[in-house]
């Protein structure tokens, strides 16, 4: 499988590379690796749904790839003040980030 050569390559270079390796938050492996995943996110407000791609993901050689908490809470802080009106329902994470602020008065 092609996927898995992918990850043994990328554990190879993040070994010799000296990287910070994220520990697994399900299973303790230490042995994780930096990987994207796209996912559909509902906005807080509820009315609308998202096709988020490559959002910053963890990959776990037991778990497989998933968001981790630290990510999903800042996938959602953006998604509070990105103003996304414009913006297609598919979109990268990439373009949330860089997406204009919505002023902080409007949110009260
Ligand atoms: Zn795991």
């Amino acid at each position: 499988m092609a996927c898995s050569l992918l990850l043994l390559l990328a554990m190879r270079v993040s070994k010799q590379g000296g990287y910070h390796t994220m520990e697994c938050q399900w299973c303790n492996e230490t042995h994780t690796t930096e990987s994207t995943q796209d996912c559909y996110w509902t906005m807080p407000d509820g009315k609308r749904t998202l096709r988020i791609l490559q959002i910053p993901a963890v990959d776990c050689p037991k778990c497989g790839v998933y968001i981790s908490e630290p990510m999903n809470q800042k996938v959602e802080e953006n998604l509070v003040i990105a103003d996304l009106t414009g913006y297609p329902d598919t979109l990268t994470y990439d373009q949330i980030l860089h997406a204009p602020k919505i002023r902080l008065f409007d949110l009260k």
